[in-house]
This record gives structure tokens, C-alpha cells and sequence, in this order.
């Protein structure tokens, strides 16, 4: 006991930068149980190329499993798979990104394993040698500490909730067929990504959102320039109202509804701060508000906040954040 398995979620074959957290949060909570942490990668011919690498985030063994039937997500084609691999080893638990796919994945193999789930925890610890996690409820307003029965336990991951950290060990890759071939009752004809280059706002670690007070599709020049001038780990986010209006596609969404992010840093630009939205994102690090109305909600959670025309603002705090950049 004591082995942690994580799920190293790919795309085309090559880890997706998620995974490098999982596999992080796999490893330093295997070394508190004794264990060691074990990844695990599936996908069509090709993959696993650079599976080595996890090693330099913790993992022991990285498994591949690899096979036509894996090039594309279906659930009911990965589900059996990875509970097999699961049910091979001697796991305490399974971590999954609370990505789109990981909060899929999960719930199913959890069934397939008729063990016990907890989604998009935002804290892992170990007392007395058992796991505990953290996850909010009621919209963040309170957290919920979870106790597990039953081993192996299943888990996803609010992603930049715990952070990458490097812990060097050997990193053994095992290529593998798949254990078990899952029936997939649908077929993946074709994939279009969104928008190409652009980093999706549930995985960056740092999110620039605008809401209803940038009043048009026209101004989110200006945030981009804010985004552009914060980084490639920088993205762009939205508040419902802004996506209902047409203002931006349905992908960048922040809330209940929406996408549920944690980045290290998120701008909430002309946003008012509804239950739903702050649902979304009141576990980011920090949070910088700009708004002009002083008694905006968004002020309650906002660890900066600037009370001021978002026109005015956000030209002003691009150059200062540009010039701190350039100047290293
Ligand atoms: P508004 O509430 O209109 O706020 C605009 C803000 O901009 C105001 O605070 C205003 O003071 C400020 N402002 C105006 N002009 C300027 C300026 N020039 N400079 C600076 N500030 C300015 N919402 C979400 O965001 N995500 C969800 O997932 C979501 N899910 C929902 C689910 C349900 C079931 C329901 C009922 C609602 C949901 N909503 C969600 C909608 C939510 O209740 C709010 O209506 C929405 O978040 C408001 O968006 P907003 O803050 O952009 O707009």
C-alpha cells in the first residue's frame, strides 16, 4: 500500500501539461504513505514518446498503454482500462486532472472499481497515515473535508490548485497493450481544436476575465494586451453575461455553469461578482478586481481591487506590468 496512481492525461500523443501536477501531487503524497507514484498514459500508436519525463516529477513507473482503439477519449473505452491497470497494482488512490475528461474519466472508473470518488479537490493531506481531501461545496462558500473507505480511492484534481514541483526518480516507461478492450459505443469522426495556440482558461495560471462592464466584443482588445503582456501562462476569461451577449465563445466561461478555475493569479475586469461566477474561481491565489462601482461583490473576494473605469485602468496597469516584465 502507499502507491499513488495518476492518470497523465495526452493529446496527439504528447503529455499535456496538466499531467505534470498530478503526477506531483502523486508523488509527495506516495512518499508520506511510504509508497511510490506510478502515471499512467493512454493513447493511439506513438504515444508514451516522452513518457521518461514524468520520472523528473516523481514518478516511478510510468505505464503506456497503448492501441488504436485509445487514439481518441471515449469513455467507455478508457473507463475499463484504467481500472485494470488500477486493480493490477496496489494503489491507495487514482488522480485524475478536474479537467473535462478527468471528471468523466473518474466517475466511471470509480464504478468500474465500486470504490469511493471525491472531484475537484483543492487539498490532499496524510494523517495517520491515510488520505484526507478538501473540496468545495455550495459554491466555495464552505469546504468539505472527506474521509475515504475502501482502497482504491478515486480522486480529480483542481487543476493549479497544488502546483508542479520536480522530484527526480527513475521514470521506468512499460509499454503495454491494453488489459481489457472496452466496447466504445461511439466513434470519434473528426477533432477540431477551438482556437489554435490559445492556452485554455482551466489550465493557465493566470486568468485576465471581463465581464459586462467592458461593454463590447471590440474592447477585449484590451485584455488581450493585458494577457499578451502577463505570458504564455496567461488566458482569457469571461463572465456569463459577456458569453450570452456573443462576446465570446462558451469555452472561456468562468461559474457554475462555466469552467471552474485556480490559477495562481486572476483579473476579474468589469465584472460584478455573482454567486455564480465567484463559484468558478474564488480558489484562484489572488485575486485583482477592477470595477467602477465600489460596492461590486467582486470586492469581497478580491484580494486587489481597483475602483476605477476598466478604460482607464487597464491600459495603465498593461504598460506597468509590461515594463516590470521586460525589466525582468
Ligand atoms: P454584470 O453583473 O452586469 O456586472 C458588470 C459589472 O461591470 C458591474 O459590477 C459594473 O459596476 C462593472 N462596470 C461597468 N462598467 C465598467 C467600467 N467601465 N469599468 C469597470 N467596471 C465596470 N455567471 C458567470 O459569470 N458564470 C457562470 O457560470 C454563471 N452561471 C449561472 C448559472 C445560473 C443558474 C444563473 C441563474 C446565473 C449564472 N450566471 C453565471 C450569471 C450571473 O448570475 C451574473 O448574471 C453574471 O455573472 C454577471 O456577469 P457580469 O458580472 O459580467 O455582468
Amino acid at each position: 500500500m502507499g502507491d499513488i496512481l495518476a492518470f497523465a492525461d495526452q493529446q496527439d500523443g504528447e503529455i499535456r501539461g496538466v499531467a505534470l501536477e498530478i503526477v506531483s501531487v502523486a508523488a509527495s503524497r506516495a512518499a508520506k504513505l511510504g509508497g511510490s507514484a506510478h502515471a499512467l498514459i493512454l493513447g493511439g500508436d506513438g504515444t508514451g514518446k516522452d513518457a521518461s519525463g514524468l520520472g523528473a516529477y516523481g514518478a516511478e513507473m510510468v505505464w503506456v498503454a497503448r492501441d488504436e482503439s485509445l487514439t481518441h477519449y471515449i469513455p467507455e473505452v478508457y473507463a475499463p482500462v484504467v481500472a485494470e491497470v488500477a486493480r493490477s497494482g496496489n494503489y491507495d488512490a487514482i488522480l485524475f486532472p478536474a479537467t473535462a475528461r478527468g471528471k468523466d474519466l473518474a466517475p466511471r472508473v470509480a464504478a468500474l472499481l465500486d470504490t469511493s470518488l471525491a472531484s475537484d479537490i483543492t487539498r490532499l493531506d496524510v494523517e495517520d497515515g491515510t488520505l484526507v481531501a478538501v473540496r468545495p461545496v455550495y459554491g466555495g462558500k464552505a469546504f468539505a473535508r472527506i474521509k475515504f473507505q475502501g482502497f482504491p480511492t478515486v480522486m480529480s484534481l483542481r487543476l493549479n490548485a497544488f502546483g508542479v514541483a520536480e522530484s527526480p526518480a527513475s521514470g521506468k516507461v512499460q509499454i503495454m497493450t491494453p488489459p481489457v478492450k472496452g466496447a466504445g459505443r461511439s466513434r470519434v469522426i473528426e477533432f477540431q481544436a477551438s482556437r489554435g495556440g490559445t492556452m485554455d482558461v482551466s489550465e493557465a495560471s493566470i486568468v485576465v476575465s471581463g465581464g459586462r462592464g467592458m461593454r463590447g466584443a471590440e474592447h477585449w482588445t484590451l485584455l488581450e494586451a493585458l494577457r499578451d503582456a502577463l505570458g504564455s501562462d496567461a488566458a482569457l476569461g469571461a463572465s456569463r453575461a459577456v458569453v450570452d451577449a456573443g462576446w465570446r465563445p462558451h469555452g472561456e466561461q468562468v461559474g457554475q455553469t462555466g469552467k471552474t478555475v485556480a490559477p495562481k493569479l486572476y483579473f476579474a475586469i468589469g465584472i460584478s461578482g455573482a454567486i455564480q461566477h465567484l463559484a468558478g474561481m474564488r480558489t484562484a491565489q489572488t485575486i485583482v478586481a477592477v470595477n467602477k462601482d465600489a460596492d461590486a461583490p467582486i470586492f469581497g473576494v478580491a484580494d486587489y481591487g481597483i475602483i476605477g473605469d476598466a478604460f482607464e485602468v487597464l491600459p495603465r496597469l498593461t504598460e506597468e506590468i509590461s515594463d516590470y516584465c521586460s525589466n525582468g
